[in-house]
């Protein structure tokens, strides 16, 4: 059941409206907008009702902090307003609100109006949500990995976490589409992606397709001893598919990892560390592919084979 937060300071007004929603949807109720923008920010909400005239703060102010504020910027608000406040109407449409509702209200037209916004925030939920996807393989895209690598590098750098990130990148490929085709070599990217990816089950794990055969992992809380060791039952996993290949370097469909763990500090660089989990990739193809090569951002450098 969707869940809606009503921020309306007149108690008879919040009631009216839940009894209205209720059979339909979890309604939540704040009576100041201080108290409002609180709840909002635990992100469960689809919708909000918002009444213009409040004592604490108007509407217009919240509407622009929920606006404003990255928890809760994509919830959608519809206005609550008295006959009188009408030509607040555009000022409210301009700071994001999706729809006004004028007091006294219809109950039919009210709940019509919550459904179609509920509605168009699914939808809108939805695509958002595949814009995310690899259409291949359905694990995270790079527009994803973009977009939430850096945010745990901050946490990481926030809470002082252990920070590992490493690059996958399929042996011979190019060889193994010469030899089976390019349909066959799409199924392969897809069962590497399957396999891997089924390791990377933390809420805070991400693992993405970088792009053609490589794959990125970012995870939180493994030292680099530890991590070395959890990509080295990765990487054979991978060896276990047995998916035949047709080259001298390797029998199977086989991956090459590069990666690096530290802990980051405020003033290091993300990118800095992509590039050496890069490098240690390129050194595990260098030393003969299917094998994780892995360092510690310091001195040490653990190669497996
Ligand atoms: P290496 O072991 O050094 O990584 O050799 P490689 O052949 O895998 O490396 P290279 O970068 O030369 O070739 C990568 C190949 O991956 C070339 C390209 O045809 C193939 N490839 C990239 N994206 C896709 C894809 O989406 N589907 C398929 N089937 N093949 C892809
Ligand atoms: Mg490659
Ligand atoms: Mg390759």
């Amino acid at each position: 059941m969707d869940k809606i937060l009503v921020i309306d300071d007149s108690a008879v007004q919040a009631e009216f409206l839940r009894s209205i929603l209720r059979d339909d949807y979890d309604v939540s109720i704040c009576h100041t907008a201080k108290e409002g923008l609180l709840a909002a920010k635990d992100g469960s909400f689809s919708l909000i009702l918002l009444d213009v005239i409040m004592p604490d703060m108007d509407g217009f102010t919240a509407l622009r902090e929920l606006k404003a504020t990255e928890l809760t910027k994509h919830i959608p608000v519809i206005l609550l307003t008295s006959l009188a406040d009408e030509q607040y109407e555009e000022r409210g449409l301009l700071l994001g609100a999706v729809d006004y509702v004028a007091k006294p209200f219809s109950p039919v037209i009210i709940k019509a109006r919550v459904n179609t916004h509920i509605h168009l925030y699914h939808y809108q939920t939805e695509f958002k949500q595949q814009a995310l996807v690899d259409d291949l393989t359905g694990i995270s895209n790079r527009r994803c990995y973009e977009g939430a690598s850096v945010a745990k590098w901050r946490e990481a750098v926030r809470f002082g976490l252990p920070f590992s990130v490493c690059m996958f990148d399929i042996d011979k490929f190019k060889l193994y589409n010469d030899t089976f085709g390019h349909p066959a070599g799409d199924q392969v990217i897809a069962a590497v992606a399957k396999t891997a990816g089924a390791y990377f089950q933390r809420s805070t794990d991400l693992f993405a397709r970088y792009g053609g055969e490589e794959f990125v992992a970012v995870f939180v809380g493994n030292d680099a001893r530890a991590s070395f060791e959890f990509l080295k039952t990765i990487r054979q996993a991978v060896e276990d598919l047995h998916i035949k290949h047709n080259s001298p370097v390797c029998e199977w469909v086989t991956v090459s990892v590069g990666g690096v763990s530290l802990v980051p500090k405020s003033g290091d660089s993300y990118e800095t560390y992509l590039k050496l989990a890069d490098t240690m990739l390129y050194d595990a193809k260098r030393l003969g592919r299917n094998r994780v090569v892995w360092s510690n951002a310091g001195k040490e450098q653990w190669m497996e084979k």
